[in-house]
């Protein structure tokens, strides 16, 4: 029995709880080079928050994880067969009404618990900052938690070496032989402001990458996969602890 997992839990357990803090995995639908799946990025979701929901819930924080939605922002991928696209207002919408949920329940802490890089929280949440003016609200980013480049040799910005090795670890029933897959090389945009990181643009995916993924995954293994989990696990758990103990009017030093 996992008393943090909702989709698990009954009703009688859940009324009796006081949960401090609620955490929402979100996804993507998306292809991942030729030799990872399209669940990837909810896998991911999936894992990570139960694992760090366990070990917060072991150290007496009322965690409790919040199903996972499964669709995020690729509109940069039209034309990629099956990768399903949730634009970001229809997120909005999604996370208003979960907000609105949890606000009328008394439950004033949430933490939307990312795992795709098309997905950004941020503006959504300071809108409904405004509107839930009793809410803590927070989003964190599972695979930034820890520093990628202490646990592998090429960076992973898509399907790459990190991802490639995590699924591994976790459902490598649902990994092709590397041998299958291609090599992540990526383009780069010619403009200079772009490549410093101060000015942005939208990538054309297929634009970029002839097999859907950025980063070569040559190198994954397993055990990288199993000691970043742990890693990156360890690190979010203590996130949700912190935020399930913080006094919500004393939160700044
Ligand atoms: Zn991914």
């Amino acid at each position: 029995m996992r008393p943090y997992i909702l989709a698990e839990t009954h009703w009688k357990a859940v009324k009796e709880t006081n949960y401090e803090v609620a955490v929402l995995p979100w996804g993507a639908c998306e292809a991942h080079n030729y030799h990872l799946p399209y669940g990837t990025d909810i896998i991911e979701a999936v894992e990570v928050a139960a694992e760090a929901a366990r070990l917060a819930w072991e150290q007496g924080a009322k965690v409790i994880v919040l199903p996972t939605v499964p669709f995020g922002v690729n509109t940069v991928q039209p034309d990629v067969k099956l990768d399903i696209n949730m634009n970001p207002s229809t997120q909005l919408a999604v996370l208003r009404d979960i907000v609105a949920v949890l606000n009328r329940q008394e439950i004033y802490k949430l933490i939307v618990f990312n795992s795709h890089g098309g997905n950004d929280f941020k503006t959504m949440i300071r809108e409904l900052g405004l509107e839930f003016p009793k809410m803590f609200l927070s989003s964190c980013t599972w695979f930034r938690a820890v520093d990628q480049k202490d646990y592998f040799e090429k960076k992973d910005d898509h399907a790459g070496e990190m991802e490639t090795s995590v699924i591994l670890h976790l459902r490598p029933e649902l990994v092709k032989p590397l041998s299958e897959a291609g090599d992540g090389a990526a383009k780069k945009f010619r403009m200079k402001g772009i490549q410093e990181g101060w000015a942005w643009a939208e990538r054309k995916w297929m634009q970029v990458t002839k097999d859907t993924g950025v980063g070569d995954p040559a190198k994954a293994t397993a055990e990288k996969g199993k000691a970043f989990f742990e890693a990156a696990t360890q690190k979010v758990a203590n996130y949700f602890i912190e935020v399930a103990k913080a006094d919500m009017n004393d939160l700044y030093v």
